[in-house]
Order: C-alpha cells, then structure tokens, then sequence
C-alpha cells in the first residue's frame, strides 16, 4: 500500500511537534505506524528511543502487527502501548513497585463489589452499577477533585463518597495502586523529581500519540513533560471523535496543543479510504449538526457502494431476526464472521440478538460480559411463578415468589420438606378468614397462568396480579428509580413473546445463560465469529459490514448520559464514530417498542431521514 502525499508528508515530518487532524478511515494510525519505520530507516532513529501511545490495549497490539508486516518481521524494540502501559512502566522503575502492587481491574471490581453489596440500595444490574463506580472514581481521580464535591450519576453523593472513602482505605490497606493512581503519582514523581524526568526524557526522544482527541489533562501533562525538552511530539487525532468526555478527556486540549507549541506543524488529510461515499456522505450529515467542531473537508475514495438501509422494527426480539438475517445473508456472500460488527450503545442492548445467535448457532464473539437478564431477580420470580403454574410445589418457588405481591403469608407458614400444598397454608391461617381468601387467590392465579403461553403470562402477572405494582413500590422502598426494574420486566415480557410454552421458554433461558458463561470462557482462548461491540469499543477498529441496532432515543443519545452539558454533542460523535467502522455495508435499525412502551427513532436517525417521518435515506 503507498501513502498519499499529505500521508507521506506527515510521515515524514522532520523535528518538533506536530498535529494531524484527520477525519475517520483517512490513515492516521497508518500514518503512526509508516512514521516509525520511517524515523528508522531514514533518521537513524533508534528504536528504543521511539514511544508510540494508543488508546486502549487492543489497538496496541494491532499496531504492532502492523509495524512488523511493514518492517517484514524484523524484531523492533520501539515501546508501544496505553498511557497505564507506560506510566507503570516508569513508576515500577521508581519506586520499585512489582506487579503485586498494581491493583488489576478484576481486585478492583471485587473490592467495589464487596464494598457495594454492604450498602442498602439494592441494585438491577450490578455490572452497569460497579462499571459506573469505577468510571467516577476514575474521573474523580484525574481530575484531582474532593468526592465530596462530585456529582456522581447513578447513587446519590453520600452513597458515592462512602464507596469512594471504603474502596480508598481498602486499596491503601492492601498496599495498592490503581490505574488512575498511576497517571496521578507519574505525574507528581516528575514534578518532583527533575533528575527521574531527565533520564525519561533522554530515553523517549520521538512521542506518537494515536487518537490524541480523547486524551485527558494529566496524560497531557506528563506527555508534555516527557517531550521536552526536544519536543518531538506527533499526534493524531479527529475532534468528531471524541467520545471520553464523560471519563473526563478533553478534546480541548488538541487546540490546547496548538496554542503550547506554536511552532507546531498542522497537517491535515482528507481522503476517507475505508468507507464507501454513501456511508461517509451520512455520517457526515449527521455529524454536521454538531456545533461544536472544527470542519474538514473529507473526499471519498471508493465507490458510493449500497445505500444505507435504516429499518424499522417492532421490539428487540424483532429486531434481532432481522438483524440475524442480514448477518446470514452476509455470511452467504463470503464476508467472514469477523468482518461483520453488531454496535450498539450498551451491553444489555445486545441480549436478544445474543439468544438469537445462541439458537441458530451462528459463532459470536463479545470482548465484555453482558449481564444475564435471566440471572435477574425478576427473572429468578417469574420463573418460579411459572413452574408453580406448571404444577411444581417447590418450597423454594413458594419462598421466592409467596409475597411478590405482597400477600402477607408468613415463612412459618410452609412446612419443613422439599415442597408445599397450598391445603398446608390453610392449614396453617384456618383462624384467618381473610388470609384464607389470599391463598384462594394466590392458587386461583396460578390456575389462569397454567393456561397461558408465557408472554400473556407475563402480562398477566404484570397487571392482573399486580406484580408491576409491587416492583414500583419495591424500588421505591429501595430508593431504586421504578423505570429500572420495569425496563428488566418489559425486556422478559419482550423475551417471551417467540415462545410456545412454558416449558420452551424456560429451556431457552438455561440455554441462553449457558451460551453466556461459555462465551465468558471464549473470551479468552479464541476470537473468531460475529462481533458484537459497544460503541466506545469500536473504535479505530474497521468492519466489512456494521449494523447498529437500538438506535433510539433514550438509548443513543444514552438518556442517562445526557444530564451532562454537551453531552447530547458527545453522544452524536458517538454515533459518528459508529458509522464510519463500516468499509461496504451500513444498516441502521430501530425499534418501536421497548421494554412494553411505545419508542421512537434516535434524533440521529432523524437527522439521517430526509425530512421528518421520511423514508429510509439512501
Ligand atoms: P480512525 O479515525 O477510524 O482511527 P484512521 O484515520 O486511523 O481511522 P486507518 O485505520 O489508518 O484510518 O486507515 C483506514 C483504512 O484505510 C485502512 O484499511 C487503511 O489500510 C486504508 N488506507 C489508509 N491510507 C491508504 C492509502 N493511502 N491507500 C490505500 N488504503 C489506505
Ligand atoms: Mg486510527
């Protein structure tokens, strides 16, 4: 493959810093990597004199193998990796700190979770909850800000600051860092110590920064304290692609650049070669409401290539077919597993496409765990529900189920043993007239459900019964949002709707639950098949075909990230980032009801639509 010429130019840029700004799919990170060889083979650089920085670990490693295909193979000592990679790296140096001091993502989540399961407020999905924590207390961390003055999202601030305070004397005791301590102390350790910096500074004298829009100020910093005093910085990176603002990265801090070194090289490249013309000509009418940008000018390279296809459909579960179908249909074609990408907004958005895939056996790789709806308390009542319907008498199915609603029956009313009757429960209230008429009703109920295929089951479990009810009283008492639990009902209620009988759809979910520990496993030994990715995860990463799915409001923009200022704008460059994965082919889709509620298409789905209520772009 050759560069252009304003590739080879930036390439090829001599001393001092430098800033290229590029859309998306115009070879920056090519550029990164043709820069290496290039400052090899033409400067006489050293190898080990060059640092290259990526944003996350993966694209560390898929850089590497990019520079050894085009370094045919030969052994290269040039230190690439994340900003933790490297900040461990000098302060392992400096303060002889081993692996064991290091605080792995996973004894993180394990304290937080201890921590959290001590509180009172109950939880729906203790993944979303835990990740959330663990983002904020990151941020907090870089932004060097007292908990107490935080505003965190989704607990209230004396829930946040006691996590925060726990989880802080937890890791001290522990003798721990975590990865937000390592920016921080690298940060101090080089204030502090100009001897330490200088050595840093003489080993690294050539800095590249990949995807430098979503770097943060303390990254910032100390990459700016590193590169002095030669200033051989080169970064890259596209405004419209900043999507960390809510971790607290700053696009700011790329005009920031400018303004630091004004002797800085800017460098633009304008060809998009990864996307075919109507892919980048809708990503960037979607992109061109945002307000807050820097314009490019970007020309295409291929050919306008299939129309987007933007499709309507009734729930998740429709959806999924759909979205099934066009994978096989693909698949059909010849594009392997891995060149298709399903990108969504976040995990949970993926849980029916996932049983989808499970029942056609169509292999799929997911890089994060998604949280097993089936797992969840609700799942765990309607279950049992469900199997007292059938006849089961399981004293744990009554225990789990007996006073949801609340029908005031107590424990000691069921006898010791494996299963119940309910002529023991009258047995137990024969001097309560008025309990009596509860266990009437109680086995009355289970009678009407015996009857139903499950997804009327739900409903009338929902609503005759009044189990919608006790949840929204329960999440109160629990000082949970209602809308939390109902979302996790309406998802089952959707679930249902495919299957015949009880016996079917409670298969389905050992199945599903099943598929989704072994997907666990997967994750580590083998990473063929369909991916299935959240948004952020995608990218800088590129895919013959994409479909994004629940592109709806509520979801993208994500309702919960909209609290924020700018958010909406982040949220928009979110989809943008989305939408230019894809080389050939782009389907959008959407649903019209989710979780029982009517929904409606995202304003970036509308913004795509020629007007208001049109048909599908193209
Ligand atoms: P992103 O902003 O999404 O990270 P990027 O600017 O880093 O994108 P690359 O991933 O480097 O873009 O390149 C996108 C695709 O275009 C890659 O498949 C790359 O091989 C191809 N490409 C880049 N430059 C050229 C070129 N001059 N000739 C042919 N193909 C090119
Ligand atoms: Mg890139």
């Amino acid at each position: 493959m050759y560069l252009n010429e304003a590739q080879k130019r930036a390439a090829a840029h001599g001393e001092g810093p430098c800033l290229v700004l590029a859309g998306p799919g115009s070879g920056k990170t090519l550029t990164i990597v043709n820069r290496v060889k290039y400052l090899i083979e033409e400067r006489r650089v050293r190898p080990e004199e060059i640092l290259v920085i990526t944003f996350t670990k993966y694209a560390a490693q898929e850089m590497r193998l990019r520079l050894k295909a085009l370094m045919e193979g030969r052994r290269l000592s040039v230190t690439m990796g994340t900003f933790h990679g490297i900040y461990y790296g000098i302060l392992k140096w400096a303060y002889r700190l081993g692996p064991e001091n290091i605080l792995s993502e996973e004894e993180k989540y394990r304290m937080l979770r201890q921590i959290v399961s001590r509180q009172e407020t109950e939880i729906f999905d203790e993944e979303e909850f835990l990740q959330g924590i663990a983002t904020e207390i990151g941020v907090l961390k870089n932004r060097r800000q007292d908990p107490g003055e935080f505003q965190p999202g989704q607990c209230t601030a004396e829930t946040f600051c006691s996590i925060y305070r726990e989880y802080e004397s937890m890791r001290k005791e522990a003798k721990k860092i975590d990865f937000d301590d390592m920016l921080v102390l690298c940060y101090d350790l080089f204030k502090r110590r100009p001897d330490l910096l200088k050595r840093w500074q003489e080993k690294f004298r050539y800095i590249l920064v990949d995807e430098f829009q979503d770097i943060n100020l303390v990254q910032y910093d100390v990459i700016r304290m590193l590169a002095a005093p030669e200033h051989n910085l080169f970064a890259v990176g596209d405004d419209d692609q900043s999507i960390y603002g809510f971790r607290g990265a700053d696009v700011k801090l790329m005009f920031r650049f400018l303004k630091d070194y004004p002797e800085a090289k800017r460098m633009l490249l304008d060809v998009n070669y990864r996307s075919a013309a109507n892919i980048v000509r809708h990503a960037l009418q979607v992109i061109g409401h945002n307000e807050v940008r820097f314009e490019k000018k970007i020309r295409t390279q291929k050919p306008a290539g299939t129309p987007l296809h933007i499709q309507e459909t009734l729930d998740s579960e429709d959806e999924a077919a759909y979205v099934v179908s066009e994978i096989q249909k693909r698949l059909e074609e010849g594009v392997p597993g891995e060149q298709i990408a399903v990108l969504f907004r976040v995990h949970t958005d993926a849980r029916a496409l996932a049983g989808q895939l499970v029942k056609q056996k169509i292999p799929f790789f997911m890089r994060d765990s998604m949280p097993d709806l089936y797992q969840h308390f609700i799942a765990k009542d309607i279950r049992a529900y469900l199997r007292l319907a059938g006849g089961g008498r399981d004293r744990a199915d009554f225990l789990q189920v007996m006073n949801r609603p609340v029908r005031y029956l107590s424990r000691e009313s069921l006898p010791e043993g494996r299963t119940v009757a309910f002529e023991d429960l009258r047995k137990f209230y024969c001097d309560k007239e008025w309990m009596q008429d509860r266990i009437d009703q109680f086995e009355w109920d289970l009678k009407m459900l015996e009857k139903m295929a499950p997804y009327a089951a739900v409903q009338y479990l929902r609503k005759k019964m009044g189990y919608e009810d006790y949840l929204r009283g329960y999440a109160e008492s629990k000082a949970v949002q209602p809308s939390e639990y109902l979302d996790v009902l309406g998802e089952l209620e959707e679930s249902a709707r495919p299957f015949a009988s009880r016996e079917q759809w409670i298969d389905h979910m050992q199945e599903y639950t099943q598929a989704l520990k072994e997907q666990k496993q997967k994750i580590q030994e083998q990473k063929t098949g369909v991916r299935l990715l959240t948004m952020h995860a995608s990218k800088g990463l590129e895919f013959d075909t994409v479909l994004i799915i629940q592109a709806n409001e509520g979801r993208i923009p994500y309702k919960r990230a909209l609290k924020e200022q700018g958010a909406e704008e982040e949220e928009r460059r979110l989809f943008y980032v989305a939408m230019t994965r894809a080389k050939e082919v782009l389907r959008i889709t959407y649903v019209t009801v989710k979780n029982g509620r009517d929904a409606s298409p995202s304003r970036f789905v509308e913004e795509l639509l020629p007007e208001k209520g049109g048909r599908p772009a193209g």
